[in-house]
């Protein structure tokens, strides 16, 4: 798995790019962008309970699967409060959730099973890139300052690529921002 910093920065691309087409009072929901795109590392705090974090780690919530279903309930919610564009929005939480999936097949995993179970339940097999563009997070051995240093180089490699992206994302977004 990549670090919230990669995850992070994409909802920002992401959010940049479509903030042009959205009602002022949207702007601020940028923090929303942000949780929906680590949305699957959540799977920590069951395994956290039950005394082992990795237990549910990298399972269900890394699919496209969990990510539909994450569109279909945002899109029942936005429905139901007769929100604005339902089913963009719903079609936005499921690729901000999706975008998680993507992610982490692109980040080196060096542990088995390696890489996420992305067509789950279709099958439970796990799927990684056959290049990496992200190093893996350590977990273990965190007392140690070259894990330090590793999961460091991760966050500023992951920093270093997306940064173009975000910056593109930002004069894209104010070039054709709609006057309000
Ligand atoms: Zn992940």
């Amino acid at each position: 798995m990549a670090t919230p910093v990669a995850h992070s920065l994409t909802a920002t691309v992401v959010f940049l790019l479509i903030e042009r087409r959205m009602p002022s009072w949207r702007e601020g929901l940028l923090w929303l962008y942000v949780a929906a795109a680590n949305l699957s590392d959540f799977d920590f705090l069951p395994g956290l309970l039950s005394g082992d974090m990795e237990r549910f780690h990298r399972d269900a919530s890394h699919s496209f699967v969990f990510a539909a279903i994450c569109g279909v309930l945002v899109y029942s919610i936005a429905r139901w409060r007769r929100a604005d564009k339902p089913l963009r929005t719903g079609g936005l939480a499921a690729g901000l959730v999706g975008s998680h999936v993507v992610i982490d097949w692109l980040t080196r995993d060096p542990s088995p099973p390696m890489g996420v179970p992305a067509l789950w339940p279709i099958t439970e097999a796990h799927y990684t890139a056959p290049w990496h563009l992200f190093l893996n997070v350590e977990r273990h051995g965190l007392d140690s300052l070259d894990v330090w240093l590793h999961n460091l180089l991760g966050a500023t490699l992951e920093f270093g690529v997306l940064l173009p992206l975000l910056l593109l994302a930002w004069f894209w977004g104010h070039r054709y921002r709609t006057p309000r």
